[in-house]
Parts: C-alpha cells; structure tokens; sequence
C-alpha cells in the first residue's frame, strides 16, 4: 500500500461564532492543506497518482476558499469555517475530482491554520 501526500496553501480570513475567546474575532490564517491519496497500484511509470494532476485539482477546489472572508461563503452560510469543516468541505469536493481511479482513493485531507495546529478529515 502506498500513501501520497501534496501540500498546498491558501489566504482567508474567518470568525468563530460564539467562541470564547479571541478567534471570535475577525482573523485571518495562512492555511496549509495536505491531500493524502492511498492506493496499491502503480502505472507503469511506477506512480501511484501524479504530484502535478494531484496538486492542480487541489489547487482549483483552494481557490474557491482563497482570499475569501470564509463566514460569507454559501457553504458556510450554516456552519462555523473552523479547521476541521474547512477539512471536511475540501475533501468532499478533491473526492469527486475525475483524477481518482481503481483502488487509489482520496484518504483524508489535513488542514493547518498554524505551523502547529492542524486537523485531519478522513470520511
Ligand atoms: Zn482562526
């Protein structure tokens, strides 16, 4: 079995309704996210999924979050954007990108608010 990670980040800024502390205040991160893919077959160049195809559809569900006040966004019209539903609502979406195929699956998405504060969403 292999497990394959790509690294991306993107700019926003959010609040925590009814947190209490400061992030109850308007904030912003600098917010890294980690895709994993885990899978068991190679291609016949020996590679589980390419870093770049993985990256790229990374990168177009990021820019939907990217430079954004997340609290405005419809998906989030319901739901506070912590760490953890960031996670969650870019998983479901990378999940469905047509880049996936056999047994190798998106296992779970990482996402850091800080260099030591992150959250990991696995379905
Ligand atoms: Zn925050």
């Amino acid at each position: 079995m292999f497990e394959l990670t790509v690294k991306s980040e993107f700019e926003a800024a959010h609040r925590i309704e009814n947190y209490p502390g400061k992030c109850v205040r308007l904030h912003g991160h600098n917010w890294i996210v980690e895709a994993i893919v885990q899978g068991d077959t190679l291609n016949e160049l020996g590679i589980l999924i390419d870093f770049k195809v993985l990256k790229d559809a990374l990168n177009k569900v990021l820019d939907e979050f990217d430079h954004q006040y997340l609290n405005e966004l419809e998906i989030f019209a319901d739901k506070n954007p912590t760490a953890e539903i960031i996670a969650k609502e870019i998983f479901d979406r990378l999940s469905t990108a047509e880049i996936f195929s056999g047994t190798t699956k998106l296992k779970g998405v990482t996402v850091y608010e800080s260099p030591k504060s992150g959250v990991t969403y696995f379905p």
